[in-house]
């Protein structure tokens, strides 16, 4: 059962200049808590209301399963991000699942690919599947707890996420959100979390 939105972990104006103000109260207040209050107006009075999230997003389709994955989408992407995060991650064991993944250079390269190829809007994502890490990119509204991975990161490439701050080039907000917005604690959270499910 869910009652709102996450509150965001930091101050709007936290993450300046990397990301204006103004992205993240458009992104936060207009984008993403206009998915769930489309979603409370879907099931109000059915039987789903009383269904978490992540069931709604594992039984539902349609609308029902777009605007809660886009909730539970943006609740992970703002705490995907910190103000002065990124760059290579520390040692120990995100450290360890990054060189798994060929080194910090090889995971930023193939991450800022993977969310340029996605054409039209979805996310870019770190998961761990079959406990490996792996860079996967995903449609819309489409996320990884569906097919069975555990998300560890995610960066929203629709066109709200990044426009006001770099206009058309996703790529240099890709580049930006790795040097200087990654949250490293969020990945190793969801890391362990996973590790004490298996
Ligand atoms: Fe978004």
């Amino acid at each position: 059962m869910y009652v709102d939105v996450i509150p965001l972990p930091y101050a709007k104006d936290a993450l300046e200049p990397v990301m204006k103000q103004e992205t993240v109260e458009f992104h936060y207040e207009k984008h993403h808590k206009g998915y769930m209050a489309k979603l409370k107006s879907l099931i109000a009075g059915k039987p789903e209301e009383g269904k978490s999230l992540v069931e709604l997003m594992r039984t539902s389709s349609g609308a029902v399963f777009n605007n809660a994955a886009q909730v539970w989408n943006h609740d992970f992407f703002w705490e995907s991000m910190k103000p002065n995060g990124g760059g290579a991650p520390p040692a120990g064991d995100v450290g360890d699942l990054i060189a798994g993944l060929g080194g910090w250079e090889k995971f930023r390269a193939d991450f800022i690919a993977a969310g340029v190829a996605r054409f039209g809007s979805g996310y870019a994502w770190l998961v761990l599947d079959r406990g490996k890490g792996k860079i996967i990119d995903t449609p819309n509204a489409e996320n990884p707890l569906t097919t069975g991975a555990t998300p560890l990161l995610t960066c929203d490439v629709w066109e709200h996420a990044y426009y006001l701050d770099h206009r058309n080039n996703r790529q240099a907000f890709l580049e930006v959100f790795l040097d200087r917005l990654v949250s490293w604690d969020f990945v190793a959270r969801n890391a362990r979390a996973a590790s004490q499910a298996d």
